[in-house]
């Protein structure tokens, strides 16, 4: 990219887990004098999402919006409504073109997951792509590998016994950490990942929330030519993205944070779309009270948004009333960055979405892992060795198994007590902080990027 001012196109995907670092990085582009061109499809999943973006554009009124029509989605109605969107975001992705044309654009930035057709039509019209990665180097490496993992006959097997997948340059994969969905051909998310797997191909870089820190023998081993014979670009970690300003919090979770001790609050938050089933709910509560600490809650009982039943109806009054004392239950949208900030935070309880973990990383937290779907399983692994959090493995894997109220409060007790992961979570912020400041290897790849 070259030139003053560089004018990046970035081309938003569903779900606030993949919006919510393109925000960061919008920002991020905004502070550093680029002209910045939002593209977004319409309609929107969540009221959530609408939310933000109207806030976000708002703020930022110096930035253009521009609009396209996705297609209809798959008539599948048992989906995941977002995976839903995806995919009809990643076969209406041709509808992008001719807005990629109505200006000159110095880059153009698109999620892995929805890219489709659009690194090989900027590379037609001769402008650099990035594409954007939201989850860790190693479940990326995952990801790219699928085309050729799903040729092999005797996947199925191997999924069942549970085995390894050897990769050229990578540690092997255990299959158990990847979710079914993933490793049948026939499956949207599958169909999907095998497009969107090959098209990166034909991208300049990969770009992803994430610092080299992190997982350096992942990020070693796609940069050296051993992956996929040295025809994958260059995957640039730019993160952890800085925060931005977003709504303030409808709560009062800030004001009743103020109100407890330093670091004494066990935060759990399962993302904008995992909900937990109310078996699992009931146990959760049981565990937050018998390990007698103090905790902010965030109940999330559907995928889209939140559902119209109170909390007394699925917790019942006397869990609320016993533990007002030392509890605050919400089913509500908080400012998690706001929350991870806060010194009264002791312990994150994470479903390990991407955008939580980096969170996470930037501020020190400690986390107990419970990943749920999706990529998150890998990711929760990630951070476990980079010091970060503690996966409880005997939990199983998203709705595996009914984890009980009396091994979620030993667990919740024995990692609030665990001084050493409290050091290396405090050894990961040092080492985020160092990636994002000026000189740091994130923010000198953002700068090369924008070509200043
Ligand atoms: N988030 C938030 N408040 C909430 C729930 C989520 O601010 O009550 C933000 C969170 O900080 C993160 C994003 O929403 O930036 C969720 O993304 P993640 O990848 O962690 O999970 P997903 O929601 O995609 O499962
Ligand atoms: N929200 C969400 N997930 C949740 C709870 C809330 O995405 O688990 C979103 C919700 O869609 C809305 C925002 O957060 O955009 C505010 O939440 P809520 O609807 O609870 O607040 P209200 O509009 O009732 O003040």
């Amino acid at each position: 990219m070259s030139g003053s001012n560089p004018h990046i196109a970035i081309i938003l995907n569903a779900g606030m887990g993949n919006m919510i670092p393109f925000f960061r990085l919008a920002s991020v582009l905004l502070s550093n004098n680029c002209k910045v061109t939002l593209i977004t499809g319409k309609p929107i999943v969540s009221l959530a999402e609408a939310k933000h973006l109207n806030f976000f554009l708002s703020k930022n009124p110096q930035m253009t919006h521009l609009e396209y029509q996705i297609l209809p989605p798959e008539p599948d109605s048992k989906a995941d409504p977002f995976f839903l969107q995806y995919n009809a975001v990643r076969r209406s992705s041709y509808l992008i073109h001719p807005l990629l044309r109505s200006a000159t654009f110095s880059a153009i930035i698109c999620s892995f997951l929805t890219c489709g057709t659009i690194p090989r039509f900027a590379a037609e019209i001769g402008v650099p792509c990035y594409v954007f990665s939201g989850a860790s180097a190693k479940f990326f490496s995952f990801m790219i590998h699928l085309p050729a993992i799903l040729k092999d006959p005797e996947i199925g097997d191997k999924k069942k016994n549970s085995s390894f997948w050897e990769v050229p340059g990578l540690e092997p994969f255990d299959m158990s950490s990847i979710p079914g969905a993933f490793l049948n051909p026939k499956h949207l998310m599958a169909v999907d990942a095998m497009v969107n797997a090959k098209a990166c191909l034909e991208a300049t870089g990969i770009i992803t929330n994430n610092f080299e820190w992190l997982e350096p023998e992942t990020f070693s081993a796609l940069n050296s030519g051993r992956v996929l014979c040295g025809t994958l670009p260059p995957v640039l970690p730019i993160g952890p993205l800085e925060c931005y300003e977003v709504e303030e919090d409808q709560t009062d979770c800030l004001a009743w944070l103020d109100n407890q001790p330093h670091e004494s609050v066990v935060y759990v938050n399962f993302g904008s779309r995992t909900p937990m089933s109310s078996d699992q709910i009931r146990e959760m509560g049981k565990g937050l009270e018998w390990s007698g600490s103090r905790f902010l809650w965030v109940l999330k009982t559907t995928i889209i948004d939140k559902d119209e039943a109170r909390q007394e109806e699925v917790l019942g009054v006397s869990f609320l009333d016993r533990t007002k004392e030392k509890g605050l239950v919400l089913r509500k949208w908080v400012n998690q960055q706001e929350v991870l900030s806060h010194p009264s935070i002791r312990l994150f309880v994470s479903h390990c979405g991407w955008a939580s973990l980096t969170e996470a990383a930037h501020r020190g937290v400690p986390v107990l892992v419970w990943p749920q779907f999706g990529d998150q399983r890998v990711n929760a692994e990630v951070v476990e060795k980079a010091g970060l959090g503690k996966l409880p493995r005997s939990w199983g894997f998203g709705l595996e198994r009914l984890v009980e109220g009396e091994e979620i409060a030993a667990k919740i007790l024995e990692i609030m007590g665990d001084g050493s992961l409290r050091s290396s979570a405090k050894k990961v912020k040092e080492e985020a902080m160092k990636a994002t400041e000026p000189g740091g290897t994130s923010h000198c790849t953002i700068m090369k990027i924008i070509g200043s």
